[in-house]
């Protein structure tokens, strides 16, 4: 139960232990073609240009920086935590001149604020991390990109914690670029970069006046390749991860299977189960207000005399959870992954583990209380 790699459906588990066909095979190319158009679907971006690439959630985060950033151009990072650090370093690292607007830990930064600062002139990109997996926060991500939109300033949304999870509507929104990875809400395992980037993200790649400085990272290279596919042809500039495309148009079909709207419900359905257990064992959540808590994973902060070593308890108990990564608050709290087959066996096993790891910790509660008050969560069909 950790927030990513998550637990994966056995048929994508299938789908990857499948025999490696040749990446030009005729096979394959099919496979392929049906990942990107689900691309984007799962992001509901009818007119936007997918792109899977060999890499992690960090490489889709530099394919976007790499492409949009010209030295010297104007960058604002909404910073909501560690991925977003990471965000800022990335675009100083391709030469932006970044302005960060930052909030404290379990915070978000106020729109109103952040649209002043995007007012105050002539920023190229915003970005904006959806779900910051470090504190469990959930961004206002479609106030945030439609104020860049008005600005005229492009929106990057990174949503590698998020994606299939948490609800977004990149063409109706006007979001430019939402980039995502494999191993989380995507339910496949660890290895691809995925992005879906808007005609007027790609415009403004197409008129970049200087070279983009990464090989592997530039569109010129890729988009011939992800064209190609689309269309049932080969293309090579690198060798595709085959395996892991195969896993990924089964993940991607089970999740427009189930629908965009009820995925969307269903993790939050179980987020708010996991709160009411959460309450019930007395654990102080990190983002400040429910309204800014992520369905897709829960930060607590461990209760009074509780530390690190209740992560082993826990595992004891049968379920793996994460600790702290945000470099403040690092070991006082830890965090609960509720994406991709999360379901209501899982909420009340993993709540029920926390309730016992707590206990030989020296934390008390009324026993049972939690995993009933997540049950009576699941059963009130919200
Ligand atoms: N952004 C967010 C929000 C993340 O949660 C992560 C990974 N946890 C990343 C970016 C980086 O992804 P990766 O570890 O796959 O490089």
């Amino acid at each position: 139960m950790i927030p990513g790699p998550v637990e994966f459906d056995p048929e994508v588990l299938r789908a990857l232990g499948t025999k490696t066909a040749s990446h030009v095979a005729p096979e394959f190319i099919s496979i392929f073609g049906r990942a990107l158009k689900k691309v984007r679907e799962v992001c509901l971006a009818p007119s936007a240009q997918p792109f899977v690439v060999a890499g992690s959630g960090t490489l889709a985060m530099e394919l976007a920086v790499a492409n949009l950033v010209e030295p010297g151009e104007r960058a604002l990072v909404v910073n909501t935590g560690y991925f977003s650090d990471r965000m800022a370093l990335l675009l100083e690292r391709y030469g932006a001149e970044v302005v960060q607007e930052k909030c404290a830990p379990g915070e978000v930064p106020d729109v109103t604020a952040v649209e002043r600062v995007l007012a105050s002139g002539r920023f190229k990109v915003m970005t904006v991390t959806h779900v910051d997996t470090s504190t469990g926060v959930l961004a206002p991500v479609e106030a945030l990109v439609k104020a860049a939109g008005r600005h005229g300033v492009l929106s990057v949304v990174d949503g590698v914690c998020a994606t299939a999870g948490e609800t977004f509507h990149q063409e109706a929104w006007g979001a430019d670029v939402y980039l995502t990875a494999s191993q989380k809400a995507i339910g496949v395992p660890p290895g691809l970069a995925l992005l879906s980037v808007s005609p007027k993200a790609l415009d403004a790649w197409r008129s970049r006046k200087t070279p983009v400085r990464s090989l592997y990272a530039d569109f010129s290279e890729w988009l011939p390749i992800m064209e190609a596919y689309e269309a049932g042809r080969a293309a090579y500039f690198a060798t595709p991860p085959v395996n892991l495309v195969y896993a990924l148009e089964v993940s991607l079909g089970q999740i427009l299977r189930e629908g965009m709207e009820a995925r969307f419900a269903r993790h939050r359905r179980m987020a708010r189960a996991f709160r009411a257990g959460w309450k019930a064992l007395g654990l102080k959540m990190l983002p400040v207000t429910e309204s800014v808590a992520a369905n897709t994973l829960s930060a607590l902060y461990y209760p009074e005399g509780v530390d690190v070593a209740m992560l082993g308890r826990a595992r004891e108990q049968g379920v793996v959870l994460a600790g702290g990564l945000h470099p403040q608050l690092k070991t006082r709290y830890f965090r609960v992954g509720h994406m991709n087959v999360v379901g209501p066996g899982d909420v009340l096993a993993t709540v029920g583990a926390v309730e016992r790891a707590l206990s030989a910790a020296g934390h008390r509660a009324e026993p049972g209380a939690a995993v009933a008050a997540a049950q009576t969560e699941l059963l009130s069909a919200r």
